[in-house]
């Protein structure tokens, strides 16, 4: 068995977990990836459409381009990479954290630090997690397997295809099973209003002539060995319809259901979990729970554009190389996710340096009014065009903003959407 020492150990090499390891490096701590696929990049080495980037590097790039130019940076700032490997087992009680990985290359590592950064993405959600009735025949598949399939291992896993949920990954497929040649005859939403970017509903459903049936449930999966169609049936006035269900045929069934943050080894570590997000609640320094566990990108809580994993992934290596100086949180606000708001990451504000604060609205709104209240005193209002749960909101508090009720007792930061 391997035993080795950094000073901070990163779990995950897609987009979080090397743009944290880059603000460690840069501070002077040594710093290991852990990832359990051959390569780095995560998710994005699959998502070889183009949309990432345009925050980031001011240009549109595909998934794979886009970790390309994270990857280029690793060279030369002597972050140690262990690919192939996963973390099975981590226990983060005491100063010094261990965490024991397993290997085809190397075997058992046994690898110790100070600081561990969690950046281990987030899955989907399956049938199981929905429950749609019906057999269970093949033809039936997660939209980021089916992503998988079609553009790394080169199978097309049918031809006639419906789209259950219309989260981002099924309208990337709707539009690539299209392209492969496919039929895609619609895309199912339970909800009244799509779950994913409106620029894929344009780019991917519009442009494609596919039919998009909001506030419809899927009511079961018809088919024995294989699937035959799927029954849908309407909801109005928020009750389900079954005299008007209909069947839509087709063999092969995807479903964009959502993701859930890939939090089980965080979980056995101790580390509390939102059950808003799935994700850890984490401090003004992005820290869990657990001393010296920090957390960031989509095992946090799921993010719309890659570009703000980065931009937060940053912010928690910054904060585990100022904690491991010895940096602490100051006085700070617990946020509370006030009318119309869902969740916010982070769940506290330090009073003295502000913060960055991304949430999720629960409505659609045109020209709306949030608030941000420090026990019932407003520190900042902002208007926005536009919300919609499927894109994220970014605020920032200053410290100006905040000075006022830095001597607040028991301080509540209220986030409220009118
Ligand atoms: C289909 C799809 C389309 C998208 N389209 C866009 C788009 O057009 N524009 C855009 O900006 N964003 C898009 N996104 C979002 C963006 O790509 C992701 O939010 C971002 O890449 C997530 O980065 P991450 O590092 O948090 O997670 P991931 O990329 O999932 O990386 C997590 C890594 O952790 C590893 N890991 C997990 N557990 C362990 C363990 N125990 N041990 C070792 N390693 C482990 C995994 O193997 C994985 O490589 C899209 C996402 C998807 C899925």
């Amino acid at each position: 068995m391997k035993d080795l020492y950094f000073d901070s150990i990163v779990i995950g090499g897609g987009a979080a977990g090397m743009a944290a390891a880059l603000e460690l490096a840069a501070s002077g701590f040594s710093c290991a990836i852990v990832e359990r696929e051959d390569g780095l990049g995560g998710i994005l080495t699959q998502c070889i459409h183009n949309g990432f980037g345009l925050i980031e590097f001011n240009e549109e790039l595909t998934g794979p381009e886009f970790a390309e130019r994270i990857e280029e940076k690793l060279a030369g700032t002597g972050i140690t990479t262990f690919t192939g490997a996963t973390v099975m087992e981590m226990d983060a009680r005491s100063e010094q954290k261990t965490m024991f990985c397993y290997s085809a290359r190397w075997g058992v590592l046994r690898l110790s630090s100070r600081a561990i950064i969690l950046a281990m993405g987030c899955r989907e959600r399956n049938r199981g997690n929905i429950r749609i009735p019906g057999d269970r025949p093949a033809g039936v598949y997660t939209a980021g397997l089916a992503q998988r399939l079609v553009n790394i291992e080169g199978f097309v896993p049918g031809k006639d295809i419906v789209i259950i949920g219309s989260g981002d990954i099924g309208l990337i497929m709707a539009r690539r099973m299209s392209w492969v040649g496919c039929k895609v005859h619609a895309v199912v939403e339970i909800l009244p209003y799509p779950s994913g970017l409106t620029r894929n509903i344009v780019q991917c459903l519009h442009d494609f002539g596919i039919p998009l049936y909001l506030s419809h449930l899927t009511t079961r999966i018809i088919g024995k060995g294989r699937v035959e169609g799927v029954e849908v049936s309407p909801i109005e006035n928020g009750a389900l319809q079954p005299e008007k269900a209909f069947t839509i045929p087709c063999d092969t069934v995807l479903l964009s259901v959502g993701l859930i943050p890939e939090n089980e080894l965080s979980r056995t570590a101790g580390v509390e979990l939102n059950p808003m997000t799935g994700g850890p609640m984490v401090d003004s320094m992005l820290m869990t729970n657990v001393p010296g566990v920090f957390a960031c990108g989509n095992v946090l809580h799921v993010h719309d554009l890659v570009d703000y994993v980065v931009e937060e992934s940053r912010r928690a290596g910054a904060f585990a190389a100022g904690w491991l100086r010895g940096m602490r949180p100051g006085k700070e606000a617990r946020i509370k996710a006030g009318a119309n708001v869902r969740y916010t990451a982070p769940v506290r504000v330090d009073l003295q340096s502000g913060a960055k604060i991304y949430l999720r609205t629960l409505i659609v709104k045109n020209d709306a009014v949030l608030d941000m209240k420090v026990n019932n005193r407003v520190v900042k209002s902002l208007r926005k065009t536009h919300i919609q749960p499927s894109e994220m909101i970014a605020l920032e508090l200053s410290p100006q903003d905040l000075h006022e009720v830095l001597d607040a007792p028991d301080p509540v930061l209220e986030i409220s959407i009118a």
